[in-house]
C-alpha cells in the first residue's frame, strides 16, 4: 500500500451559520493549512498514487483567495471543508483542515 501526503495553504474568508451566538458568524479570514492523505494499492502508469500538483491545483483553484460562502454549497466549517476536499481528490482517505493554530478538523473515510 502506498500513501502520499500533500500539505497546502490557502487564504480564504468565510462566515458560519450557527444556532448560537458567535463571532464566527461575522465574515473573517484564515490561512487554512489543508493536509490531504491519499492511498493506493497499485501505482498508476506514471509510478504515482496521484500527482501532488494535481491535488494542489484542484483545491487552490477552487478555494484560494475566495469567500468560501460563495464557492461552497454548504456551511463552510472546517469539518465540512475537510469532507469536501476528501470527496474531490482521487484516492483520498483522510483530510486535516487547520483553521488556525490549535484548531483542526479531520475527516476520514471509514
Ligand atoms: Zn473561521
Amino acid at each position: 500500500m502506498y500513501t502520499v501526503i500533500k500539505r497546502l495553504e490557502i487564504s480564504a474568508s468565510h462566515r458560519l451559520c450557527l444556532s448560537y451566538e458567535s463571532k464566527c458568524t461575522n465574515l473573517h479570514g484564515h490561512n487554512w493549512i489543508i493536509t490531504i492523505y491519499c492511498r493506493a494499492k497499485e501505482l498508476n502508469e506514471d509510478g504515482m498514487v496521484t500527482d501532488f500538483s494535481h491535488i494542489k491545483r484542484s483545491i487552490t483553484e477552487a478555494l484560494d483567495h475566495k469567500n468560501l460562502n460563495d464557492v461552497l454549497p454548504f456551511n463552510p466549517t472546517a469539518e465540512n471543508i475537510a469532507r469536501w476536499v476528501c470527496d474531490r481528490v482521487p484516492h483520498c482517505f483522510k483530510v486535516e483542515v487547520q483553521e488556525s493554530e490549535g484548531n483542526i478538523a479531520i475527516f476520514e473515510k471509514e
